[in-house]
């Protein structure tokens, strides 16, 4: 275990070397922990195509599942940014496609959300809007909104999330994100408070925005169901 310099540190778990924040209440509310590991003495098959393993036929457990598979059905390496992993690690098929699908949420839409977009933000029921910038924090646990005041959203205070659309695309078609709808509930407080948020001047980047908030929601609700 060795420490590096913004607060993170590189442990060794089974499954492969891990950088981690050093305070575990700073993890990415994005972040999954690493599964148990089905028993060696449990699978005597792999669990995909049931072939038995023997002294040829090697056990391998996937890293994101924990479930036990042959080389064949297990060989792939891939990135797993959810569980911290430095370097790709050895998946069963169904993971691997799910990791590959979230690698592009890292690699395109994080980036969109920790740029940020312009909005008009209004608070709870209030008459007055006020134009803000928000964005991702660099830790990815808060929305920072700043305009002439100042206030953040944890993330994991947020009870739900609509995103609105502009409604013209009828028959289908995929509606461009205009704005969005949080409830969430701030630090100290038990009630809920509403937080509305449109599309400012550049429209697209905000729409850009709030696309790449959508996919967040998916990965944050699936962390908080593990
Ligand atoms: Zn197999
Ligand atoms: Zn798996």
């Amino acid at each position: 275990m060795s420490a590096v310099p913004d607060g993170k540190k590189l442990v060794r778990s089974p499954s492969g070397l891990r950088m981690v924040p050093e305070n575990g209440a700073f993890n990415s509310p994005f972040s999954l922990s690493e599964p148990q590991w089905v028993p060696d003495k449990e699978c005597p098959r792999c669990m995909q195509c049931d072939t038995k393993f023997d002294f040829i036929r090697r056990k391998h457990h996937c890293r994101r599942c924990g479930r036990c598979f042959c080389d064949k059905c297990c060989s792939r390496k891939v990135a797993l940014p959810r569980m911290c992993f430095v370097d790709p690690v050895r998946q069963c098929a169904e993971c691997s496609l799910v990791s590959q699908k979230e690698s592009e949420f890292y690699d395109r839409q994080l980036r969109v959300l920790l740029g940020g977009g312009t909005f008009v933000v209004t608070l709870g029921t209030s008459e007055k809007s006020e134009t803000m910038t928000s964005r991702l924090s660099n830790n990815h646990r808060y929305l920072f909104l700043d305009g002439e005041s100042h206030f953040e959203v944890e993330l994991s205070r947020i009870s739900s999330m609509q995103i609105l659309t502009d409604g013209t695309s009828p028959g289908g078609a995929t509606s461009r994100p205009t704005g969005m709808l949080l409830h969430y509930r701030p630090m100290g407080s038990q009630e809920a408070q509403q937080l509305r948020m449109e599309a400012a001047d550049d429209k697209k980047v905000a729409s850009l925005w709030l696309a790449a908030m959508h996919k967040a929601a998916k990965l944050l609700y699936e962390a908080r169901d593990q």
